[in-house]
């Protein structure tokens, strides 16, 4: 696919929704009216194409649930899977990167639920263009306006209803399509064939004035966002636009996040898919439409890659996933330039040649292998070795080594002891989590230095939670995991100097080393620094041999590992080696590397050693009439900063809420804003500084993690 005109043709779109409102159903109905599947599954009967996510993993297969490539009308349409929970942002960002628009499904008797707010706020926040699928209208209780009014009110969108239910409930029986003034039945077993008949005054006198009232609020809301729609509608034309005007219009709006066209149907009753098809490839956007993408280079410059199969390749790797039989496939999208199968390629995130295989289209139940990929596409790669989630792949054979701007990877900040069950299964183990690293790159392993444990690291309980239901579930292994701990530093607060004698019989042999060392507070955020600021001696020689300078520098590097408080890493202390004594006799490189430890260990007890924990940046959106009850909790028991609030983008009656939060006391967050907020409440967090616990607080610590 090389060609513009094919790029053209191409939606890379998600779909989101609550749990429930059926996007399994949805899904599945557009496999099936697609022609991938050839076997209508019921999600109840458990025989659906895309939500066999659990049981294929086991059997080795799971690339469906992923992503899934299908045509209409000449047009391809790849879908990719939204993440069903938003507490990483890292995850978030990866699917939502590569998705250039969404269909977010709503349930007809229940609008815009708690969760599907959440995941809209997101799709806000990256800028996907989105259009509305009401679902369910057989169900009772089902109304138009539930779900159009709380989109208004609730996700401060701008809905614009492009087609009109007719009955409801039971006497559900189709749509009017406002834009061709039609009815749309659906007929035949599956509903397969959209019959479409012109709605006039004759056919049906009561339905055509609805849909005469629907269609000019439908220009009107376009007008509101579109000034040529609203010349022409307060001109002459009036409510007659023709479709060939509209169609375009309400891409322009939907691509600019102006506006959101609403569809209506059921997914369970056939009713309503294939409309909602045209309307993906009508109003969302091809990757041509997109802006282009900002790379770094080795060099810190920023380019753009444009969606242009002539520019040099740059593609997003989003998503790993492991198999048993065919080793691991590498998902990723393509932003700029061509790929040819065998070209070597290159991994500018971990700057290490890779090499394809294989690359393949994937569809529901098979692949397709291909043998080139372009801007936009969403493919698979076999035979890379070293890529995981996250990194950008450009041509080994390109000068500039682009790498994606705005991947970082926060630091974690919270960790887990683990171990196997039996010793046998160590090794299962240690490749499990290898495996879960490289598909979460956000998710760490670490040793502990002294206890000698594997801590699995994160970003916060849930995602830890969530590694170890995994190897639960996908590697049958239950390990016995630690209690979550905060990741703690220690630093100190006073400056001073520091002598250290050592003489001592070792063996039967006496070592002798004396140390001088100034320890002293370095600014918040620099590191630990090791000086040797020795002066000279009278003769113009070194007052220590370099051996012995360099074994002292040993000892102190390995101590910054382990503080004196607790034994956490220390963090922001600089220590000079000031002066030194050796006897000829008596030192040795080993004297000096334990007098040195020794002595800073010293120093840092008489330097007031503080502990230091990690701080979190917390964003909070709350309707309203909560957002005093969510400050006040930040702010009393959560020893929270609250930095400013502001009104939510558009939506009436939310707060943002930007707030500094220790990680230690959001502990239980989501479970405890969810009650106190009724569910309406979401948050995100990530890492925004180390800072010091107060002291009443790091005494009670202290005694806690020490056991006395
Ligand atoms: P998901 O959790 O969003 O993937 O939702 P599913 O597609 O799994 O659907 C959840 C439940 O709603 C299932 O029992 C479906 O049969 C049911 N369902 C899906 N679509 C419809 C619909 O159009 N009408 C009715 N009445 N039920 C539906």
């Amino acid at each position: 696919m090389t060609d513009l005109s094919q790029i053209a043709l191409t939606r890379d779109i998600g779909i989101m929704a609550h749990v429930d409102a059926g996007k399994t159903t949805t899904t599945e109905r557009i496999l099936f009216y697609t022609g991938i599947t050839h076997r209508m599954g019921e999600v109840d009967e458990g025989s659906t194409q895309t939500d066999w996510m659990v049981d294929e993993q086991e059997r080795g297969i799971t690339i469906v649930s992923a992503t899934v490539t299908c045509a209409w009308k000449g047009h391809r349409i790849n879908l990719i899977d939204t993440p069903g929970h938003v507490d990483f942002t890292v995850e978030v960002e990866r699917s939502l990167r590569v998705l250039d628009g969404a269909v977010a499904v709503f349930d007809a008797a229940a609008g815009v639920e708690p969760q599907s707010e959440t995941v809209w706020r997101q799709a806000d926040r990256y800028k996907v263009p989105r259009i509305a699928f009401i679902n369910k209208f057989d169900k009772v209780g089902a109304k138009l306006e539930i779900t159009i009014d709380s989109l208004r009110s609730r996700l401060g969108a701008h809905p614009i209803l492009v087609q009109l239910p007719i009955g409801a409930e039971q006497s559900f029986e189709g749509v009017v399509d406002l834009l061709e003034m039609q009815v749309l039945h659906f007929e035949g077993e599956h509903g397969e064939q959209v019959r479409a008949t012109p709605l006039t005054e004759e056919s049906d006198p009561e339905l055509y004035e609805a849909a005469k009232d629907a269609r000019a609020q439908m220009i009107e809301a376009l007008g509101e966002v579109d000034d040529e729609i609203m010349e022409m509608y307060l001109g002459e034309a009036g409510i007659d636009i023709s479709a060939e005007v509209l169609r375009p219009a309400l891409r322009r709006a939907t691509i600019a996040n102006k506006g959101v066209p609403v569809l209506c149907g059921t997914s369970l009753r056939n009713k309503g898919v294939q409309p909602l098809l045209d309307a993906v490839i009508a109003y969302l956007p091809s990757p041509l439409d997109l802006p282009p993408v900002a790379a770094e280079l080795e060099d810190g410059t920023i380019v753009e890659r444009h969606p242009d199969p002539s520019e040099p390749f740059l593609a997003l790797a989003f998503k790993v996933i492991n198999d048993a039989h065919r080793g691991a496939l590498v998902l990723f999208r393509v932003y700029s330039g061509t790929l040819k199968l065998k070209e070597p390629l290159w991994n500018s995130t971990r700057a290490r040649k890779e090499k394809v295989h294989r690359l393949l289209h994937l569809h529901a139940i098979k692949a397709n292998e291909i043998d080139t990929v372009s801007v936009g596409d969403i493919a698979a790669a076999v035979g890379l070795k070293f890529t995981g989630t996250g990194d950008t792949l450009v041509l080994a054979s390109d000068k500039d080594k682009a790498v994606l701007a705005g991947m970082q990877i926060p630091e974690p900040v919270i960790f887990r002891s683990i171990e196997p069950k039996t010793a046998a299964e160590q090794k299962d183990l240690d490749e499990a989590l290898a495996r879960l690293q490289r598909e979460d790159p956000s998710f760490k392993v670490r040793q502990d230095l002294e206890s000698g444990q594997n801590l699995v690291c994160g970003q916060g309980e849930l995602h830890l939670e969530i590694v170890i239901s995994r190897l639960k579930r996908e590697f049958r292994l239950e390990p016995h995991v630690g209690k979550p701990q905060v990741n703690y530093r220690e630093t100190i607060e006073r400056t001073l100097r520091h002598e250290f004698i050592y003489d001592r019989e070792v063996g039967g042999k006496r070592q002798y080393a004396r140390l001088v060392l100034e320890v002293e507070p370095a600014e918040r955020g620099s590191g630990n620094v090791f000086e040797a600021a020795l002066p000279k001696r009278d003769d113009g020689q070194p007052s220590l041999p370099a051996p012995y300078v360099a074994a002292a520098r040993e000892g102190i590097t390995d101590s910054f590992t382990r503080g004196v408080l607790i034994g956490y890493p220390l963090e922001d202390v600089r220590v000079r080696l000031v002066d030194a004594h050796y006897e000829e006799d008596a030192s040795s490189e080993s004297s000096f590397r334990a007098a040195a430890a020794m002595a800073l260990n010293e120093a840092l007890e008489r330097a007031n050693p503080r502990l230091l924990e990690p701080v979190m940046a917390v964003e909070i959106v709350t309707p309203e009439d909560f957002t005093g009850t969510v400050v006040s909790d930040l702010t009393g028991t959560r020893r929270g900063r609250v930095l400013g609030m502001d009104a939510a983008p558009g939506a009436r009656s939310v707060q943002v809420v930007r707030a500094e939060v220790p990680l230690a006391a959001m502990v239980g967050y989501a479970t405890a804003l969810r009650s106190a907020t009724q569910g309406r409440a979401s948050y995100t967090m990530h890492f925004s500084h180390n800072a010091e616990v107060g002291r009443d607080l790091q005494a009670s610590i202290v005694t806690q993690l020490r056991g006395y």
